[in-house]
């Protein structure tokens, strides 16, 4: 089955097909207890999905400890919010999914925002050739003497400008790529080569690897830890396979997609709308069922990353990049 709205929702048109495909896909044929791990649980009679262990003597469900906790939303709506989610390529704004499904705004907005954490990755290190790169995001000035909260809307995605001011409004991203292979970003706000370099070793391997940089100053002793290329964008733009270019299409790709989808996005949950795209980037060429492989994803994730509805740009970061 492809990832199509119209599939999904012929599928999976009623509550309890959707419940039965949730079981199979999170335990397979053996329910375990989420809080014990027991499999010595009995089934609730007549709530489907709904269980009791006789272990820890506590009731969960299929939905216990996931991206889909306390949802109200009936699960065909939600299995078709997420086969439109995963086809936009650019991206998708509640008030699109508003206009789609008949739900309220507010409903639509934290949906996408579960479906966001829901494309957390735990990926295997990049390896190979590697390119690494910056780049900042938003820009729109701020008011005179009024300080912007950092959940208010302003990454507009829009182009960097010399502005002072405006670049202190502006949020800085590491990227990481493998030439033919995933992409990883980081919201880093002070790009030292202490944190670059702690970025690099958590995401990607060192052996056979060789890693390609601008002359960024940030990067210039990386190649005491990694064999490393750079190349002087003053001089030339690409040298054989010195280049940064795949990384730079990749910053590009989310900028247009920001200021075509969302228009404006909060500062805070910036770290959640860059994992949806890293998720959609490194499925560019998936070839198997990927509604499925999203769905595996989001039931298996470790229950750290559970609070998708976070309080602060530190919680937000934490559940994007762990602690
Ligand atoms: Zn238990």
């Amino acid at each position: 089955m492809s990832t199509n709205i119209l599939n999904v929702a012929k599928q999976y048109d009623t509550q309890a097909k959707c419940l039965s495909y949730l079981i199979k896909l999170r335990w397979g044929k053996t329910v375990k207890c989420p809080s014990c791990d027991s499999n010595k649980v009995r089934d609730i009679v007549g709530q489907q999905g709904r269980y009791f262990c006789q272990n820890c003597k506590t009731q969960f469900s299929v939905f216990t400890d996931t991206i889909f906790e306390g949802l109200l939303i009936p699960l065909p709506k939600v299995f078709g919010v997420i086969a439109l989610f995963l086809n936009a390529k650019s991206g998708m704004a509640a008030k699109e999914i508003q206009r789609n499904f008949e739900m309220t705004y507010k409903s639509c907005y934290y949906l996408a925002m579960r479906l966001r954490v829901g494309c957390l990755v735990n990926a295997t290190k990049l390896h190979g050739i590697i390119e690494m790169d910056e780049s900042y995001f938003g820009g729109r000035a701020r008011k005179k003497n009024k300080k912007m909260p950092d959940n208010e809307p302003s990454l507009s995605g829009s182009s960097q400008t010399n502005n002072r001011k405006r670049q202190m409004n502006m949020v800085s991203v590491a990227g990481m790529v493998q030439r033919k292979g995933n992409v990883k970003t980081q919201v880093i706000e002070k790009l030292t080569r202490r944190n670059l370099l702690a970025m690099l070793k958590h995401y990607a391997s060192k052996d056979n690897s060789i890693l390609v940089t601008d002359g960024f100053k940030s990067y210039k002793d990386l190649d005491n830890y990694i064999d490393h290329l750079v190349i002087n964008h003053s001089k030339e733009f690409s040298r054989g396979i010195t280049h940064i270019n795949t990384i730079e299409n990749f910053w590009g790709y989310v900028k247009n997609s920001i200021k075509g989808s969302y228009k404006a996005i909060s500062k805070k949950y910036l770290p959640f709308y860059l994992v949806e795209f890293e998720w959609k980037y490194n499925h560019r060429n998936f070839k198997g069922n990927q509604f499925e492989a999203f769905l595996k994803n989001a039931l298996s994730q470790p229950k750290e990353l559970y609070h998708w509805k976070a309080k602060s740009s530190k919680e937000v970061k934490e559940v994007a990049y762990g602690k």
